[in-house]
């Protein structure tokens, strides 16, 4: 019988219980038996409790609740590889060998480094007298499917990551009631939104309140010139009658030095130009909350593909992550999609802005 696992890992985002209880349930209905690892990679090292065999009953309810119900840690101890080999131990000792992650960019490299050392691991545990080599022989490899769960949206190859619409939902809510008293007193409001290296977030969220102006990291504005931009646009909507301006800033936004763009650097701005302006910081209300209907069926769609695509894997299949493209639950090899978010920072990082916005294939940058 094939037990399997399913975890969360990184930020938390909406739907990654939706992804759980799609895991836990479509593996009960192909004769599994399904594990929750609590607390993310933490669980996995810790063992013990933290591996649960879950029912169906135990995932009632999940599609609409917010967060992520089995917990979720940034785990220094999966760093090492003393830490890895503790959770293979622990994996073994239940009997599983495949994990479902959902998790950000380093979740699942993380997963993936896993399935390359599980080998020399297991032997190690054999060497270290924990097991017998009868004992492991059932487990040579361990398969390994990765589910993007983030509200970044930053994962190339994929259109959409579990939660990404559910925060985009939550900024355009917040940005309307901000518009609604800026409009009041005629005035102009910066909006810091996440996304530490992708501007996805910002761009939608600028695109659906019809902000002003947009702040992200790949559209990095010119050094000691966006100010006077900003500021002539600003001048441009009040004088055709508009009350209010809102600008909507990535948390990641540059110039094209590398300078950080922050809400106050714009607000400072808008101030220069005599406009009454106020700063919100939108923060974590942005992961909170249930998760919108695309995630929720996002999260299952693809929850169920996950069960398959391990029943289906061969020790030769390189780790496939589920994405969505073009309306379709699409298999990848997890670690080229890793690579392709990779390059994004990278060309970022050596300020070949263009480059950064050619990989994230979106045609509304432009
Ligand atoms: P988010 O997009 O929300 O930041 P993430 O999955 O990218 O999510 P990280 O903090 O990068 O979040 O990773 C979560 C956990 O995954 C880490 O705390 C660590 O336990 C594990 N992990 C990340 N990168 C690696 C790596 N290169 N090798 C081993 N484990 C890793």
């Amino acid at each position: 019988k094939k037990k399997i696992a399913v975890m969360t890992s990184g930020g938390d985002s909406p739907g990654m219980n939706a992804a759980v209880r799609a895991v836990v349930r479509t593996g009960l209905h192909y004769g599994c038996d399904v594990y929750a690892v609590y607390e993310g990679y933490e669980g996995l090292l810790r063992g013990g409790d933290l591996l649960k065999k879950m029912s169906w009953e135990d995932v009632r309810g999940w599609l609409s609740e917010g967060g992520t119900l089995i917990g979720t840690a940034r785990c220094m101890g999966f760093r090492q590889r003393e830490g890895r080999k503790q959770a293979a131990g622990n994996l073994i000792t239940e009997g599983i060998d495949a994990l479902v992650v959902c998790g950000g960019d380093g979740s699942l490299t993380g997963a993936d480094l896993f399935r390359s050392e599980w080998p020399s691991l297991v032997q190690e545990l054999v060497k270290d007298g924990k097991f017998t080599a009868e004992q492991v022989a059932p487990y040579r490899n361990l398969t390994i499917v990765g589910l993007v769960g983030s509200i970044d949206n930053d994962m190339s190859g994929t259109d959409s990551t579990i939660g990404a619409y559910s925060a985009l939902e939550r900024i355009c809510e917040m940005v309307d009631y901000i518009d609604a008293t800026a409009k009041s007193h005629s005035r102009a409001f910066v909006v810091e939104v996440m996304g530490r290296h992708c501007g996805w977030l910002a761009l939608m969220a600028g695109i659906a309140t019809g902000a002003d102006y947009i702040f992200i990291p790949e559209r990095a504005v010119p050094h000691g010139k966006w100010q006077d931009e900003l500021k002539e646009v600003c001048q441009r909507h009040r004088a055709k009658g508009r009350r209010n301006n809102t600008i909507i800033v990535a948390e990641g936004a540059l110039d094209d030095q590398l300078n950080p763009v922050t809400a106050n650097d714009v607000k400072d701005a808008l101030i220069d130009l005599g406009l009454d302006t106020k700063v919100t910081i939108l923060g974590h209300v942005q992961r909170g909350g249930t998760a919108v209907a695309h995630d929720r069926w996002l999260a299952t769609l693809q929850g169920v593909d996950a069960v398959r695509a391990v029943l289906e894997n061969t020790p030769d299949t390189p780790s496939p992550l589920i994405g969505i493209l073009e309306n379709k639950i699409i298999r990848m090899p997890l670690m080229e999609s890793v690579a392709l978010t990779k390059s994004v920072a990278d060309a970022i990082e050596s300020k070949d802005f263009d480059k950064a916005i050619s990989l994230r294939d979106t045609e509304f940058i432009e």
